[in-house]
């Protein structure tokens, strides 16, 4: 990781978790950071924030896949991107 995607992601994982934030109304959940694969690439992936248990918990976004995930919270990983990337 170069120094400047260590800021991006310092920077993004400061917001604290996008699905809390966004969706939940939950502020400032502390947060980590998640790729977003496009096309199977992970190498300058772009990244959200989300809480452990949204990130890698039974209710989150590995837990549920991202189909699932999607469906049960009613956004996509796209629109947590989106919302992301406006306050940074
Ligand atoms: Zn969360
Ligand atoms: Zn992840």
């Amino acid at each position: 990781m170069t120094k400047s995607e260590k800021q991006h992601y310092d920077k993004i994982a400061r917001i604290g978790c996008s699905l809390c934030k966004f969706v939940l109304g939950y502020d400032d959940t502390p947060a980590e950071i998640h790729h977003i694969r496009r096309s199977g690439k992970r190498f300058n992936a772009p990244v959200i924030a989300l809480c452990p248990e949204h990130h890698r918990g039974n209710t989150g976004i590995h837990g549920y896949g991202r189909k699932q995930f999607e469906r049960v919270y009613g956004t996509t990983e796209e629109a947590l991107l989106a919302k992301t990337l406006e306050l940074i």
